[in-house]
């Protein structure tokens, strides 16, 4: 791509540094917003660090949270939130605290499912043992159950609606077949959309309940050996997981938008739009077979806009909806239920009102061996090396704030409820939020970040090493060129693309970054995996497949851990603003090659290939009208504007940090003005629809899919041309803000630069 050729990604905060050491002697290393000295100390506080998470106390901790199943307001789990607060206070870590949400609960107090026709067979909805681990056997195993499915009863035929999205109803319609009344069989992934959109689009459809079940195609055993012998899921596994419509607004549904702290106002049941009001049960294949294998109706197509609806299973796939018939019972309690957030800090000695948060959630659908536990196990020897340093004298500059939450699973709804308690407070001192699921499910590192801050965690990927024997940073740039292959993406690996720079949702970091405003990354370590949200994720199949030896997790605790010392004691707070407008430019970019969008003359020169030029075309519009095209040559040059000083602000903090003598008040200025830089990518409004999410860069689809300039795109999708240039316009005023918001901290430090000089 041209952005990629052009080299516009380059980190000028490095480039400038390195030019800069380089007659230093070999031993000195730079890092981004650090002074020579200050650097110098850092590694040696970071060396320190690093030496004290150890694999077999990674695989003690993960043994314990994996010992039980724990879900979201189980005695389990929060006893672990009680364990946790115990440890870290043993271990150093300051103010710990357990706070309390009380959510609208979502647990099974009965399910079922049965065909009643042509033959009866009753779904067993429960996992078998697995020879060879013991965990399988836990009675405290619960059976299938989606968070958050409506109650009810029904019987009624049964269609086959491949993976349940909008435009696999629109084949059944083609083929005749209503799903209005009827429940629907559908198929996780095939391609990947989140259970709550599959669920949205058969409510919308009118279906009366959803099946959703795991088909050996994608994550069984047509893709390997499966459990016992290998990673993939086998015949019994039931991926588990929530429905909530989190895309439309995430936490508890009857506290949008504020926190669910005692005596908080709590909006009636019926006006929740995260609330689905269809039923839905997650089955394995073992229990999906039998109902597919008796459907009748047209055979299910092996290609239909490029996707099978043939899958794994040796039978004919049929769309169904006379034959086959089936009762679904479903009897949720949705008591009132208190979720624990576990809080703790380590105070900063010099800026202690400024915040660098991590977090990772707790709550598991069963054991939690991958999602989260293995986090949470990096999490806990992160916090005790954390501890351990602070003890020995070495406490961060600023502050470090880490948090065990809760419900993640079910709506994202600890973080959401303490992120909206404490949005005003984190708006004037968080410096970024570090998000950590499930740390490892094989050796494949993926991370994400801002695009202001993946220069700067591509920086600290090479100073890990890999159990490979590699640096974190080759093995990562080798693991993503498979990937890349595998995927059939021409993108060539370079360090401008090696972090994933957009953003969807579906874990911890949502509300921070798109209801904060706070710049967020996510690490995670990944593999062959088909036994997600299953009993058989599990501390078993973590020592098998996983991580067995735990090098993984303990290289999550140092990175993490690095990370966050980086952050917390740079000297300049190391964001790269002329990357993040080039990731911006990329995005703009990709929404000018719809044909309905001009970039005008002096763009198209500017973007190189990415973007055509596009006449008005006259056939846009449904009606027939001429198009309005949305000309967006004015965002183009204000995102020049963006990235010239971003490289301004970048040569003169490199020049500052050469020097070693800032003034820390002017240090301070300069870090509080660049704090403020991505809160002013909020819009106070929200994205049309959904005021919750505010952020104007960063967004998700309903199917948790990344999307960029949420606003605009969906505007520009719908062809709503007066939205669009609404959102156009708060894009600009945006970006023309945070130019000028750079360009007094360039001033400020050029200013300082001059009379030191004299
Ligand atoms: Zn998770």
């Amino acid at each position: 791509m041209g952005l990629l050729k052009r080299g516009l990604f380059c980190p000028h905060l490095v480039c400038v540094a390195l030019a800069i050491v380089v007659s230093l002697p070999a031993s000195a290393q730079s890092i981004l917003g650090f002074t020579p000295a200050s650097a110098a100390h850092q590694i040696e506080i970071e060396n320190k660090f690093k030496a004290i998470p150890s694999p077999a106390e990674e695989q003690r901790q993960h043994h314990i949270f994996t010992s039980e199943p724990h879900v979201a307001g189980s005695a389990r789990n929060n006893e672990l939130a009680r364990y946790i607060a115990d440890q870290w206070r043993n271990e150093g870590i300051e103010d710990v605290v357990i706070r309390r949400y009380d959510v609208y609960g979502s647990n099974p107090k009965f399910t079922s499912l049965e065909m009643v026709a042509p033959v009866h067979y009753r779904a067993l909805l429960r996992e078998l043992p697995i020879p060879g681990d013991p965990d399988s056997k836990n009675r405290s195993i619960s059976s299938a159950w989606s968070g958050m499915s409506a109650s009810g009863e029904i019987t009624a035929p049964l269609v086959y609606a491949h993976s349940g999205n909008p435009e696999d109803y629109e084949l059944l319609r083609k083929q005749g077949i209503d799903v209005k009344g009827k429940v629907v069989l559908v198929r996780y992934s095939n391609p990947y959309s989140y259970r709550g959109f599959k669920a949205l689009t058969a409510e919308r459809e009118g279906a009366a309940a959803i099946l959703i079940y795991s088909d050996p195609a994608e994550d069984g055993f047509k893709r390997g050996q499966v459990d016992p012998k290998g990673p993939w899921g086998p015949e019994y596994h039931i991926q588990r997981g929530a429905i909530t419509y989190d895309f439309m607004v995430p936490g508890d549904p009857l506290t949008p938008g504020w926190a669910s702290i005692p005596g908080a106002k709590r909006i009636p049941v019926e006006q929740a739009v995260s609330i689905p009001k269809i039923m839905a049960l997650p089955l394995s294949w073992h229990d999906a077979k039998p109902l597919l294998a008796n459907m009748d109706g047209p055979l299910a197509p092996t290609d239909w806009q490029g996707q099978d609806w043939q899958g794994g299973l040796p039978i004919k796939y049929r769309l169904g909806g006379n034959r086959v018939r089936v009762h679904v019972k479903i009897e949720m309690d949705t008591s009132t239920q208190p979720y624990y957030v576990v809080e703790g800090r380590i105070r900063g000695s010099e800026l202690p009102d400024e915040w660098i948060v991590l977090g990772n959630h707790r709550d598991a659908w069963v054991f939690g061996g991958v999602d989260p536990s293995s986090g949470t196990a990096s999490m806990m020897e992160m916090t005790r090396a954390l501890g351990k340093l602070n003890r020995q004298g070495m406490r961060p500059r600023r502050t470090i704030v880490v948090c065990s939450w809760d419900g993640e699973e079910v709506g994202l709804t600890g973080s959401t409820e303490w992120g909206e308690q404490f949005a005003d407070e984190l708006r004037k001192k968080a410096v970024a939020y570090i998000n950590v699921d499930s740390s490892t499910s094989g050796p494949n590192f993926h991370g994400q970040a801002v695009a202001s801050l993946a220069p700067m965690l591509v920086e600290t990927s090479r100073s890990l090493k890999d159990p490979s024997g590699k640096s974190l940073y080759e093995a990562w740039k080798e693991s993503t060129a498979r990937e890349r292959v595998a995927a059939k993406q021409s993108e060539e690996v370079q360090d401008s693309n090696l972090a994933d720079t957009r953003i969807g949702s579906g874990s911890d970091h949502t509300v921070f970054l798109n209801f904060v405003g706070m710049p967020v990354l996510g690490l995670q370590f990944d593999g062959p995996y088909g036994v997600y949200h299953s009993a058989y994720d599990d501390y078993f199949w973590m020592n098998h497949f996983g991580d067995p030896g735990y090098r993984y997790h303990t290289l999550m605790s140092q990175l993490w851990g690095v990370l966050a010392l980086r952050l917390a004691n740079a000297d300049l707070l190391p964001f790269d603003f002329a990357n993040y407008a080039a990731n911006i430019r990329q995005f703009v970019n990709e929404l000018a090659k719809s044909d309905t969008v001009i970039l005008g003359e002096a763009a198209v020169q500017r973007s190189g290939t990415a973007a055509q030029s596009k006449d008005p075309c006259p056939t846009c519009e449904p009606s027939g009208s001429a198009a309005p095209p949305l000309d967006l040559s004015g965002i183009l040059s204000a995102i020049d504007d963006f990235e010239a000083a971003g490289k301004r602000l970048d040569e003169s903090a490199a020049r500052a940090l050469a020097s070693s003598a800032i003034d820390p008040k002017l240090a301070d200025a300069i870090n509080h003005g660049e704090m403020e830089l991505e809160r002013n990518w909020l819009n106070p409004d929200g994205i049309p629809g959904r005021p919750w999410f505010k952020h104007i860069l960063y967004g998700a689809r309903f199917t948790y899919a990344h999307l960029e300039l949420p606003g605009l795109t969906e505007a520009v999708e719908k062809q709503d041309w007066a939205t669009a240039k609404q959102q156009a316009e708060i894009l600009r005023s945006a970006l023309d803000k945070n130019t000028s918001l750079v360009n007094n901290l360039s001033a400020k430090l050029k200013s300082q630069g001059s009379s030191t000089e004299k």
